[in-house]
C-alpha cells in the first residue's frame, strides 16, 4: 500500500511513519511536511535508508504540490495540523489556513486521483467540555477554541466529502498524547524540560483541568487500525484510559525529576479553558480490537529519560521558538 502521510515530521506523523517503515520492509511512504516551526526532519532519521521511504517538503495549501504527491497513492493519512491552543488564541489565521483549507485541497485532490482511502486524524477538543461521562461518535460538536474549531471544520469537510463525493474517509478522535520527540511547547515536554533545567513551571489557574493521557505509540496503533479496519464515513475515537487533572500530573513530574512543589507557579488560566475532555472509545476496542499498551506510569517514566537524553533536539527548537 502507498500512503501519502502529511504532517509526517511532526510529533504523532512521525511515529506513525517510524511505526510503519521500521516493522514492514515493504511498506511505502511519502510524507509532505512544510516544516513549520514544530516540524523536525530529523525526527525521521532513522527511516530515511528505508527503500520505501520519500521525503517532500510542501505545503498540504498548495494545490500544485498536492497534486504532484497524491497520483499514485492508494491512502492518505493526515496529521498535518496547527496544533497549540495558545498559538490559536493569539492568532487564529494559521489555523483556519493549515487546518480548514488544506485539509480541502487534500480532500479534493484525494477524490480527483481516485484515492482509495483518506484518514483524518481529529481530536477529543471538537466536542468542547464534558462535566461527567463521556462523548461517543455521534455527540454535536461544540468546540470552544479558535484551534479545536478548525479542526471540527476539517472534519466535517472530510466527512462532506464522504457524503457527496463517495470518498472513502475516516476520522479519528484521539485524547491527548505523550512520548518522545513532542514539540516543548505542551505541557508534558514543557515541564520535564524547564524542571531538567532547574526552572520554575506555570501551572494554569488552580489546575483543576482534566485531560485523559494516550502514549504516542498507541495513538498510532489506533489510527492503522482504523486505516485497515475501519468503515468509510465513520468517526473512531482512540483513548489512553488515563484521566488526571493537570494538578495531578504536575506532581507526577515533579516526582519524575525529583523537584518539589515551590517550583510550580501558578500562572492566569487560559481564556476559554475547556475543563474536562473525555471520550468513550468502546467502539475502536469492540469494532477493531484496540487496547493501549503503554501503562501510564511507565510511559511517562520513559519519555522523562527521552527528554534528559535528548537535549540536543529541544534546546535548539526551544531557542527558535523563543520559548524560555
Ligand atoms: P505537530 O505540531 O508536532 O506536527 C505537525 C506537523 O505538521 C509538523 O511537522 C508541521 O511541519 C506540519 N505542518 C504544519 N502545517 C503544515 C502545512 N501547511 N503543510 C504541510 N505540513 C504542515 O503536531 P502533532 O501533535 O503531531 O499533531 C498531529 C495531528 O494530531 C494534528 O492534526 C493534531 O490536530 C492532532 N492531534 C494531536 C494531539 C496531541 O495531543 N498532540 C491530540 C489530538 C489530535
Amino acid at each position: 500500500m502507498r500512503i501519502l502521510v502529511t504532517g509526517g515530521a511532526g510529533f504523532i506523523g512521525s511515529e506513525y511513519v517510524r511505526q510503519r517503515l521500521n516493522s514492514d520492509p515493504t511498506a511505502r511512504i511519502t510524507v509532505l511536511d512544510k516544516l513549520t516551526y514544530s516540524g523536525v526532519e530529523a525526527n525521521l532519521a532513522s527511516v530515511a535508508d528505508h527503500p520505501g521511504y520519500t521525503f517532500v517538503r510542501g505545503d498540504v495549501c498548495d494545490p500544485d504540490v498536492v497534486g504532484q504527491v497524491m497520483a499514485g497513492q492508494d491512502a492518505v493519512v493526515h496529521f498535518a495540523a496547527e496544533s497549540h491552543v495558545d498559538r490559536s488564541i493569539d492568532g487564529a489565521g494559521p489555523f483556519v489556513r493549515t487546518n480548514v483549507t488544506g485539509t480541502q485541497v487534500l480532500l479534493d485532490a484525494a477524490h480527483r486521483h481516485r484515492v482509495g482511502r483518506f484518514l483524518h486524524v481529529s481530536t477529543d477538543e471538537v466536542y468542547g467540555s464534558i462535566g461527567e461521562g463521556s462523548w461517543t461518535e455521534e455527540c454535536p460538536l461544540t468546540p470552544n477554541s479558535p484551534y479545536s474549531a478548525s479542526k471540527a471544520g476539517s472534519d466535517l469537510l472530510a466527512l462532506a466529502h464522504h457524503r457527496t463525493h463517495g470518498l472513502d474517509v475516516v476520522v479519528t478522535r484521539c485524547t491527548n498524547n505523550y512520548g518522545p520527540h513532542q514539540f516543548p511547547e505542551k505541557v508534558i515536554p514543557l515541564f520535564i524540560t524547564r524542571l531538567i533545567d532547574g526552572k520554575t513551571v506555570p501551572l494554569y489557574g488552580d489546575g483543576r483541568n482534566i485531560r485523559d493521557w494516550l502514549h504516542v505509540s498507541d495513538h498510532c496503533r489506533g489510527i492503522d487500525l482504523v486505516l485497515h479496519g475501519g468503515r468509510a464515513g465513520e468517526v473512531y475515537h482512540i483513548g489512553g484510559g488515563t484521566e488526571l487533572s493537570n494538578h495531578k500530573l504536575t506532581g507526577l513530574l515533579l516526582d519524575a525529576v525529583g523537584a518539589d512543589w515551590d517550583r510550580v507557579e501558578h500562572v492566569a488560566d487560559r481564556k476559554g479553558h475547556d475543563l474536562r475532555y473525555s471520550l468513550d472509545d468502546g467502539k475502536i476496542r469492540e469494532q477493531l480490537g484496540y487496547a493501549p499498551q503503554v501503562d501510564f506510569a511507565e510511559g511517562l517514566a520513559a519519555t522523562v529519560s527521552w527528554y534528559r537524553a535528548h537535549r540536543s533536539w529541544w534546546e535548539p527548537l526551544k531557542e527558535r521558538a523563543g520559548l524560555r
